[in-house]
């Protein structure tokens, strides 16, 4: 009997997902669940959206896409994005790759990036399909931990310390889920340092980009002209347009990066699918305002998180500055973060995501999504107020 590939054995499934599915089958089961573990928004695709893919199917726009890479008003568009966004021109025909998703875009950058052993420095926390993305093309993650008391600052001395001759790339991901930090400049130039001085590739994974708070706009490590030539920006439709069910991203970076990644693309997945891809392009060319409603509804509710948990006793939560997560952490306690979330999960019928899950080894922090319904976020927040003393 044959078995499947060694290389199982260092992968689970996404944890977040798993997550996400457990609270969708205690729903299923009549239990009256709280999933806060998926990273999705809880708008439906704005009208406009859903009516171009409509048209797109009547118009008969049900064959494979051509080219693999993207149709070409796509790629324009992600182009007229990038220069009007983040002030970076990108030639639509040869740097930009459209796939299903930002996941997959992800897959096939450090696909194209990396030989077998190649290493890949990621700060921690770090979105969980990183490091296990990493090792399924054959690579080998590296952790950077950073620290909640240090407001998660990359520091150079720090990062260099992590360096080998094998070091091919550092991701980053600003805003950061599960944290929500976002780069200060001085972050930004440490990573462009380090990325100079050791011939590194910098994945910049942009998704949440346009959920940032307190009027502070996140820069994409793109727009830094002295690297600009060794970023590769990992975007997507899922969280600012909500279409994550529509299984769109892209991947923008060097040419000889992104022809090697276009080749595995068409090997692969051929393309995104075509009548999502007329549906992007009415995202990115329509109106913007949609994007802008829910970013502050997303903002309304970061305040109401951040607030609820530094007032449950025992439990605290710095400013989330972007995405749609908060990460708090319980104070003083013996326990692990998947013993808190399990806790939260039995007694308070809360889904969340344990620290672990996101590269967090020593404080015992839990990831829920406020990409929710404020109503069910304060229901969530009073049942584990009313629990909090069991996860000391
Ligand atoms: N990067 C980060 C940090 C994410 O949280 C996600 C969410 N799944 C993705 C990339 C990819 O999203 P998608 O595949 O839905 O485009
Ligand atoms: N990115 C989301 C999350 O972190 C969606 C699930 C996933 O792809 O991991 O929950």
């Amino acid at each position: 009997m044959p078995s499947p590939t060694l290389l199982a054995k260092k992968i689970s499934k996404s944890p977040t997902i798993a997550m996400n599915d457990k609270a969708k089958q205690l729903a299923a089961e009549g239990k009256s669940v709280i999933g806060l573990a998926g990273g999705e928004p809880d708008f439906d695709t704005p009208p406009h959206i859903v009516e171009a893919a409509i048209k797109a199917l009547r118009d008969g726009e049900t064959r494979y896409a051509a080219p693999s890479k993207g149709i070409r008003p796509l790629l324009e568009a992600i182009a007229a994005k990038t220069e009007r966004d983040n002030d970076v021109r990108v030639d639509p025909m040869t740097d930009i790759i459209v796939t299903p998703g930002g996941k997959l875009a992800l897959f096939l950058a450090l696909k194209a990036m990396l030989d077998p052993g190649d290493e890949v420095l990621i700060p921690a926390p770090y979105w969980v399909s990183y490091p296990s993305i990493t090792t399924m093309v054959g690579g080998a993650p590296v952790t950077i931990e950073t620290s909640s008391a240090d407001n998660y600052r990359l520091d150079l001395d720090h990062m260099k310390a992590f360096v080998t001759p094998k070091t091919k790339a550092i991701i980053i991901n600003s805003p950061c889920n599960p944290t929500g930090h976002m780069l200060s400049s001085a972050e930004i130039e440490a990573v462009a340092t380090l990325a100079l001085e050791n011939d590194l590739y910098i994945i910049s994974d942009d998704i949440y980009e346009k959920l940032n708070f307190d009027g502070r706009p996140a820069v994409s490590l793109a727009s830094i002209p002295e690297i600009a030539d060794r970023v590769v920006v990992i975007n997507g439709m899922s969280k600012a347009y909500a279409m994550t069910g529509w299984r769109l991203g892209w991947l923008a970076g060097p040419t000889s990066l992104i022809s090697v990644a276009g080749m595995f693309n068409s090997q692969t997945s051929t393309s995104a699918a075509t009548f999502t891809q007329h549906a992007a392009v009415a995202a990115l060319t329509g109106p913007q305002d949609c994007v802008e409603e829910m970013r502050k509804s997303y903002e309304e509710r970061r305040d109401f998180m951040v607030s609820a948990f530094n007032s449950i006793p025992n439990m605290s939560s710095p400013n989330i500055e972007g995405a749609f997560y908060a990460f708090p952490k319980v104070n003083e306690t013996s326990k692990t973060s998947d013993e808190v979330a399990n806790i939260i999960l039995d007694e308070a019928v809360v889904v969340g995501v344990p620290g672990s899950a996101f590269g967090v080894s020593k404080d015992a922090h839990i990831r829920f999504s406020f990409a929710e319904d404020l109503g069910k976020l304060k229901e969530a927040v009073e049942r584990i107020r009313r629990i909090a003393d069991k996860l000391a």
